[in-house]
């Protein structure tokens, strides 16, 4: 019973194992999660985008992402496909593989509303849950330890202080040439979002009993 709830089998009838690390935005999820897993040869899997994908998609149908049942009804008619690419698990949608347009400050801003429509969740857990048919996997996201993945051993949380996390945000958007806003603006934001996030009804970020803490604040990657 155990060992079936901490593995999945693959296609080829192994079984996968299951890294999850959940945090707040810019604690160093990504970041972490992609170094691991290529050291350990576990395909790293960015659920946060699978949110935005939906985000994008009701973004570019002209869905008011502030109407529940609109974007509950939209949901069930985005299709994602992945397959492993190098070090990741992509995500295609329509066939095209969606990079920086996933990273906007509009997507930023509607991202949490949509994570909270129940229907939204329920899909992309759904995809989620499959993905250890591709192999080892390590998975980052807000709810992988509590409710995507709650029974596998290896669970992580992942946090820092507000400023540090803000200050990471506008460094990698400048970088990106995607910045939206002055550093305060990206706490702001990022602040905004931690609440939506953990407050929601449906599988809201927070510390599950049993996971490992880490406090990146003063860390290196
Ligand atoms: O991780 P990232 O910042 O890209 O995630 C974007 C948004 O997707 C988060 O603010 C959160 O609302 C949502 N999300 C979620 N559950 C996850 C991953 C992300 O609700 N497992």
């Amino acid at each position: 019973m155990e060992e079936r709830n901490q593995t999945q089998s693959n296609e080829q009838g192994h079984r996968s194992r299951v890294i999850a690390i959940d945090g707040p935005s810019g604690a160093g999820k990504s970041s972490v999660s992609r170094t691991v897993g290529e050291k350990l040869g576990f395909l790293h899997v960015d659920s946060g985008a699978l949110y935005r994908i939906m985000t994008w998609q009701c973004l570019r149908h002209g869905i008011d992402t502030s109407d529940e049942k609109a974007v509950a009804a939209f949901a069930g008619t985005v299709e994602v496909t992945c397959r492993p690419e190098g070090a990741d698990l992509a995500f295609y949608v329509d066939g095209i593989r969606p990079g920086d347009e996933l990273r906007t400050p509009e997507v930023n801003a509607h991202a949490s509303p949509v994570a909270t429509v129940k229907a939204v969740r329920d899909r992309v857990t759904a995809w989620l849950r499959k993905m250890p048919e591709h192999g080892d996997l390590i998975v980052e996201g807000r709810d992988i330890t509590t409710a995507v993945f709650p029974d596998t051993p290896a669970r992580f949380y992942l946090t820092a202080s507000a400023e540090a996390r803000a200050a990471r945000r506008h460094k990698e958007e400048v970088e990106k040439g995607i910045a939206g806003g002055s550093a305060e603006e990206v706490k702001a934001s990022l602040l905004a979002r931690d609440q939506i996030d953990s407050t929601r009804k449906y599988a809201p970020l927070k510390k599950a009993d049993g996971v490992i803490e880490i406090d990146s604040t003063f860390l290196t990657l």
